[in-house]
């Protein structure tokens, strides 16, 4: 049975945050442990600032039904990896197969990361994300494996597993792409609308709860109207250079169907318009722009529609590709 001793290494050689949880050298189930890629969970306990890695002692020492150690990490709510074992662990179940990952035994095949958040209403924390991507791009270019071989429970689990919920799988794997090619430096940040001294917008913006595909607590909206009327979201970008701009809403057939939004570049304001009756509560890129550096209004959310149906300002995200 093979083990992985360079594990902490290579996530410090990452600028991963570390903390060693014990004997993890030793810690391990038997059975065999040749592992291709990385395997994303979540926990689905809660977690906070204040209570950072609620699934860390079940992480290691297992439940009633299944033995620990339950991963070979657990990544905690500010994103440092606690490191629990270099070897064998009960994490995946069977692996019913995705992208390059085969047919097989997923305790075999692949090394865990769970993500310490419920997954039902927690997201992923922007420090949990970011640790997760330099920790998998590390891993996998010592495992000699390329971005598809990271995979997410939901997709190799025979069972039915929903996790690692509210993300986007291939987007992550873009971004372990571009973390592995040497390019950006995996900075991201979101901007809800309920983030302290990062949004505005007229009072002429409702604010609701109604739909559940809401990121965050709730969301603003506003009929269609011909002035200038925007939601600004503001952000702190570091360098001059190229991002993607994500967007989030709530679906709803009674939503704007051309709904733009405005990214202010450094050759002016480019406009990108979506469907906002559609592919709700999740993460839709706008495209990559050119954005300069510095802290200052970067994206909005226009009232300024020619089609019927609410304008919706939830969440904005950057990512430096
Ligand atoms: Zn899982």
């Amino acid at each position: 049975m093979a083990t992985i001793p360079w594990l902490v290494d290579v996530l410090r050689g990452a600028g991963v945050q570390v903390v060693v949880e014990g004997d993890w050298l030793n810690r391990m189930r038997s059975g065999s442990f040749d592992p291709i890629g990385v395997l994303w969970h979540h926990t689905a306990a809660t977690s906070s600032a204040t209570n950072p890695h609620p699934a860390l002692n079940i992480c290691i020492n297992g439940r009633s039904d299944l033995p620990g150690p339950l991963c070979q990490a657990l990544v905690d709510y500010h994103g440092v990896f606690h490191v629990i074992s270099a070897g064998r662990c009960n994490h995946a179940g069977t692996s019913g197969g995705s992208g390059p990952i085969p047919v097989g035994d997923g305790n075999t095949l692949m090394i865990g990361w769970e993500i310490d958040y419920n997954g039902v209403d927690q997201r992923m924390t922007t420090a949990q994300y970011n640790a997760s991507i330099a920790a998998t791009a590390a891993v996998l270019k010592r495992l000699g494996r390329d971005s598809s071989y990271a995979r997410g429970h939901r997709e190799t689990s025979t069972t039915g597993k929903i996790d690692p919920s509210f993300i986007d799988l291939n987007t992550m794997r873009a971004d372990v792409a571009a973390k592995m090619a040497g390019g950006g430096t995996g900075w991201t940040s979101i901007v809800d609308n309920a983030t302290a001294g990062r949004f505005t917008a007229s009072a002429n913006w409702g604010t609701s709860t109604y739909s559940g595909q809401r990121y965050g607590a709730d969301y603003r909206y506003a009929d269609p109207v011909a002035a200038s009327d925007a939601a600004w979201y503001k952000f702190n970008v570091p360098r001059t250079g190229n991002y993607r701009v994500e967007a989030w809403w709530p679906a709803n057939a009674g939503y704007n169907a051309a709904t733009p939004y405005i990214v202010a570049t450094t050759t002016g304001n480019k406009t990108v318009t979506v469907d906002q009756r559609a592919t709700g509560g999740q993460w839709r890129s706008l495209g990559t722009f050119t954005l300069p550096a510095g802290d200052a209004n970067r994206v909005a959310v226009s009232r300024w529609s020619s089609a019927a149906g609410l304008v919706i300002a939830d969440a904005v995200r950057l990512t430096e590709v």
